[in-house]
């Protein structure tokens, strides 16, 4: 068996692991990395998504620390006018493959072992080829890296978790894009993001709403795309963070924070006769939140135990399955509910999320405290893991975790300095914008209510509360 060493062996090369590898080898010009990943290519789920999907968030604030995803256009035309372009996942795919050619190789510190399955546990770590076969027993000198814990489940490589009778027509998003003809209708099923971009992505193909049924078992708080811009709209983002600590510091519970939210047209619902109870975070724009209005033939009778050939059998019903139906499955989980465990351990780091949403913002900040700062403790402290539940129940507590992390870090000038430059924090640069009325005013907002808030969160979730610090 072939043997190599290296200082940290990253396992998973989607988003995740590249942003974290980028990270750390900026921060510590010593560091020897060897990434795995049993996809051939690095960008992780991206590799199998539906063609139609974008970015939910815009492409500046996506990917890696030191190379720029797309050119950080505002889009003048079409469904996106007005915000800054987001990546489909072809791009996606190539501006990962890009990063590892282009960046992290030839830095001549990280390799790649694609196409390998990562086996192994405390004692030994080995790499086996899912093609050739080779093994390859890795050293460690400092720690594993689990890139996988955030794990997308996605509707083209997970299995339904419910039964499909024999001549049923269910398939993934993936698979409309090669129908050669019309279904006589269309029930999408699933209540997540991906099937909201079904249902518009039908509509934008001429598919009548009334074509349309869907099966959503949950209804979502979604948050408005407007305020989720950055860069020379930093003010939207900055409005965001206002009224969103503003919330925190006034609720006493998710539900309570969210209709704040939606009163200050931040957070939405698609129904707004219906109470959401799930929050995943989906980010949607006004038009495409109308367009999904559009669809009223919603079943609201729970998730799916079985499509029959007739019948559709529910948790709390059934409903006819129509003649000629395609069904789409768009009940894959995305991103896994996780327990949160440390994420730095004598041996292993395991990359979770560490700000409220931006995954490549959580794990290149991991990266840049790992190659930072020495003392676990320390690292620990500065990136408390947060969990996103899926029920806005549990908001404030994620709120508490996120903001107390960005606060302590904004305390440390060498993290403070790296977060204001870097080009993944989507408030990042929001100091050129401070004539900007909008901009004044969000920060005066803050300063006004973030120690409210912290004191508020703190109470509620019953722990002590962090001093005020900044969160820009
Ligand atoms: C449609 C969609 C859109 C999204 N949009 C956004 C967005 O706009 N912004 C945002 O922040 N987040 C978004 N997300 C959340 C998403 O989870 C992250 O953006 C990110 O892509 C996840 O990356 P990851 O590296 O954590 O996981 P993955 O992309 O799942 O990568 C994990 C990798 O680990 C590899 N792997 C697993 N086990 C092993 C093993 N034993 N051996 C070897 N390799 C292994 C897998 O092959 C995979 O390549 C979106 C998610 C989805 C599904």
């Amino acid at each position: 068996m072939r043997e190599i060493e290296t200082d940290y062996l990253v396992v998973g090369a989607g988003a995740s692991g590249m942003a974290f590898v980028d990270a750390l080898i900026a921060a510590d010009a010593n560091a020897d990395v060897v990434i795995v990943d049993r996809r051939h290519r690095p960008g992780g789920h991206w590799l199998d998504a539906y063609p139609f999907v974008r970015l939910h968030q815009p492409s500046a604030n996506y990917g890696v620390n030191q190379r720029v995803l797309g050119t950080d256009r505002i889009d003048d035309s079409g469904p996106n006018a007005g915000f800054y372009e987001r990546a489909t996942a072809t791009e996606i795919i190539s501006y990962f493959s890009d990063v590892l050619d282009a960046v992290l190789v030839p830095s001549g510190r990280v390799r790649f072992f694609g196409m390998c399955d990562y086996r192994g546990g405390p004692e030994e770590h080995r790499l086996v080829s899912r093609v050739s076969g080779e093994e390859t027993a890795v050293r460690v000198r400092r720690r594993l890296v689990d890139a996988t814990y955030l794990s997308s489940s996605i509707p083209s490589t997970h299995t339904p978790g419910f039964d499909i009778d024999p001549g049923v027509r269910v398939v993934p998003p993936n698979d409309l894009v090669n129908l050669s003809e019309a279904a006589a209708g269309y029930t999408v099923v699933g209540a997540g993001k991906t099937a909201m971009d079904t249902c518009n992505w039908l509509m934008d193909e001429g598919v009548a709403p009334d074509r349309i049924r869907w099966i959503r078992p949950r209804d979502a708080w979604v948050q408005d795309r407007t305020y989720l811009q950055p860069l020379e709209l930093v003010g939207s983002y900055l409005q965001l963070q206002a009224h969103w600590v503003q919330a925190a510091a006034e609720s006493s519970d998710g539900s309570g924070f969210a209709h704040r939210l939606e009163a200050a047209g931040v957070f939405a619902r698609i129904d707004p006769g219906v109470e959401p109870d799930a929050y995943r975070g989906a980010i949607l724009s006004t038009r495409e939140l109308e367009s999904l209005r559009r669809i009223e033939n919603v079943v609201r009778l729970g998730r799916v135990n079985r499509i029959a050939s007739d019948q559709v059998l529910l948790e709390r019903g059934t409903v006819r399955s129509g003649a000629g139906q395609v069904f789409v499955d768009c009940t894959a989980a995305g991103t896994p509910t996780t327990a949160t465990r440390p994420v730095f351990e004598a041996d292993r780091i395991t990359l979770q999320l560490v700000t409220i949403g931006f995954t490549p913002w959580s794990a290149a900040t991991v990266g840049a405290v790992e190659g930072l700062r020495e003392d676990d403790a320390d690292k620990n402290r500065l990136c408390s893991p947060l969990t996103f539940s899926g029920r806005i129940s549990d908001v404030l507590e994620l709120s508490h975790v996120g903001m107390s992390g960005l606060s302590l870090r904004s305390a440390e000038p060498d993290l403070a300095a790296w977060n204001e430059t870097s080009r993944l924090n989507p408030a990042g640069g929001a100091a050129a914008h401070l004539g900007e009325p909008r901009v004044l005013s969000a920060l005066e907002s803050l300063a006004a209510n973030i120690g409210p808030a912290m004191s508020n969160l703190a109470r509620l979730v019953g722990t002590t509360s962090e001093p005020p610090g900044s969160l820009v």
